[in-house]
């Protein structure tokens, strides 16, 4: 079979590297570099992590998560992970961290709570009066995702699929299927995969009533020299609750410090401009007051624009028209998943089951 794939984020390659493993034919097509470094896989890490409290569907594909993660690592023969585990900050009862430590418990897998004494001894820079206790769990930690995109592109490459950057997709026929660059040029396949991220009701509009493209950012920073030991031995930080949804990546393997915050999004109409303003880092870092300890002193290194499609219920998106699919892992929650759904891609692409793909990508059971 030949396959096109339009978008090389992390599930574009995925889908690539799944495809071309089981013999299939792979042109696979991306807009800008590899990665796009405002699209949503990008970015220098993301979190990785079992915890997904009332999302328990999530929570369970984590195992397949992790098996198709240690099978790219295989391919590759490189592991781009740090495996520092993550914590939960609870700063109030029933919040994203306290959640999460339900969900863990509920399903018996590993986590350690501290009290507010052992974990104010273990990590000096959160401020007492920002939360209730915290805990920690060894599993997961932090993907690198410059080094994925990096050697995932170089594999596909050595293995026969035409990977062309730079290459702009204009136009998608579904029925046929065929796709149309913005040359002009027609390339037709036996199916088409569509992993545009943020970018796809720009190509399919008819998905715009599912599929929201937002923005966001995220700022890099440099701690006080007395608390970077401590953030260096910190796990990743999901679920950050009060109104921000914060999220923090450690500085491991040669990164830099991330603070993240749900509530840095807004609508983003696929391909416009969007500024920040020239104080956006150091708001982005304030909204996580009064959770650490002179965040001022926290300087900031560079501020990072990111864009992802976001669905109404946070599950993610599959769906196909013929021989045509579309697939995005979006919702803030895909990197993770990455691996796992191109090789769910492969399946639904050979099989032709889209309900078996969709069950599988939006986790209700
Ligand atoms: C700030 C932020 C933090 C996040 N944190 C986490 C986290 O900690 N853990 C986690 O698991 N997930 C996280 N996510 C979500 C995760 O990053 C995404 O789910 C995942 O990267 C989506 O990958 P994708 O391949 O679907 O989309 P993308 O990575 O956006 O890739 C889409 C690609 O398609 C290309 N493209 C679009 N249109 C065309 C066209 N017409 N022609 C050719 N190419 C085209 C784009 O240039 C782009 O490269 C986060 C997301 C953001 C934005």
């Amino acid at each position: 079979m030949h396959v096109i794939v339009v978008g090389a984020g992390i599930a574009g390659l995925s889908s690539g590297w799944a495809l071309a493993k089981r013999g299939h034919r792979v042109t696979l097509l991306e807009q800008d570099a590899i990665p796009n470094p405002l699209g949503a896989s990008g970015d220098d890490h993301r979190i990785i992590r079992r915890a997904y409290g009332e999302m328990a569907g999530y929570t369970r594909r984590m195992t397949e998560a992790f098996a198709a993660w240690d099978e790219l690592w295989r391919d590759l023969g490189a592991e781009h992970v740090a495996k520092v585990g993550f914590m939960g900050i609870v700063r109030a009862p029933g919040d994203n961290a306290d959640a999460y430590r339900d969900g863990l418990a509920r399903d018996g897998y590993p986590f350690e709570t501290l009290g507010r004494d052992a974990a104010l001894a273990r990590f000096p820079y959160l401020d007492p009066q920002g939360f209730r206790d915290l805990f920690v769990s060894p599993e997961g930690g932090v993907l690198l995702c410059l080094r994925i995109a990096a050697d995932l592109s170089a594999w596909l490459g050595a293995h026969g699929v035409t990977v062309r950057d730079h290459c702009t997709v204009r136009d998608i026929d579904v029925t046929a299927p065929a796709v149309v660059l913005d040359d002009g040029t027609r390339l037709s396949a036996d199916a088409v995969v569509v992993t545009a991220g943020a970018w796809v009701t720009h190509l399919l509009p008819a998905f715009a009533d599912r599929l929201a493209s937002k923005r966001t950012y995220v700022v890099y920073l440099d701690p006080p020299a007395d608390f970077r030991a401590a953030w260096q031995r910190t796990p990743a930080i999901p679920g950050i609750g009060g109104d921000i949804g914060g999220y923090i990546l450690p500085p491991v393997a040669g990164t830099d410090l991330k603070f993240g915050a749900g509530a840095t999004r807004t609508d983003w109409p696929a391909g416009t401009p969007f500024e920040l303003a020239a104080d956006a880092g150091e708001r982005l870092r304030d909204l996580f007051a009064p959770l650490f300890l002179r965040l001022a002193d926290y300087r900031v290194k560079r501020v990072r624009k990111c864009v992802y499609t976001f669905t109404a219920d946070d599950r993610f998106f599959g769906a196909r028209t013929g021989a045509t699919w579309v697939v995005s892992a979006c919702s803030g929650h895909g990197y993770k998943f990455g691996t796992a759904i191109g090789r769910r891609v492969a399946d639904a692409v050979e099989s032709g089951d889209e309900r078996s793909l969709i069950r599988w990508l939006e986790a209700r059971d």
